[in-house]
């Protein structure tokens, strides 16, 4: 069965691919492309420049959301979206929690579940307190079909306002490949 659900993206190191160093906003691209195999009638908000929250002692983020339909369990979603941070250099025995990674994929919404589990928590716990996300999936959710809670999401942008999210770029164009 499929359900809708929005994603958040961030980044904020390189990754070396290979002889290719792939700054944020190309990791955040390639992700996307990896996505739009994932899940169908994908979307995707612009790009956004995000000071870092909790740790501040590290570069700024690019941040972004992704929405569309995927089909299959919230868990199997998860697994799949650590294969592709994985892909892309995530490795979070070495890093610090909060603090600079290649590529951090979440799940914020899944339809309207609602979820606790030990490794899944929907909608994702800090959704309500991030400006970097709430900023990109207010972008994208009007256009959802089935997850209507805009209003919810917008007076709580307005509560922490959008401080520290600058608009970066506008939306990829993502190519069939043929
Ligand atoms: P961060 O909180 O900075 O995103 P991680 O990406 O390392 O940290 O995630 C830590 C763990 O959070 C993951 O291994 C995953 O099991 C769990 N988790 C709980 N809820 C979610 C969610 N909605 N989306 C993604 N991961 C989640
Ligand atoms: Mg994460």
């Amino acid at each position: 069965m499929k359900h809708e659900v929005v994603l958040g993206l961030g980044s904020n190191r390189s990754f070396m691919c290979g002889e290719e160093v792939l700054a944020p906003p190309v990791i955040l691209e390639r992700a996307c492309r990896a996505l739009s195999s994932l899940l169908s009638d994908i979307r995707l908000s612009s790009v956004y420049q995000t000071e870092p929250m909790y740790v501040k002692d590290q570069p700024p983020f690019y941040n972004m959301a992704v929405s569309g339909f995927f089909d299959g369990e919230p868990l199997e979603l998860l697994d799949k979206i650590q294969r592709i941070e994985a892909d892309y250099g995530r490795c979070r025995k070495n890093e610090r929690r909060f603090g600079e990674r290649s590529l951090d994929i979440d799940i914020e919404l899944f339809s309207d579940f609602r979820i606790t589990s030990e490794r899944l928590e929907i909608p994702h716990p800090k959704l309500c307190e991030r400006a970097f996300i709430l900023v990109p999936l207010l972008e994208i959710l009007p256009f959802c079909a089935d997850i209507k809670n805009g209003g919810f999401y917008e007076r709580r942008l307005r509560n922490i306002g959008k401080s520290g999210v600058t608009f970066f770029c506008s939306p990829f164009t993502l190519y069939k490949e043929t």
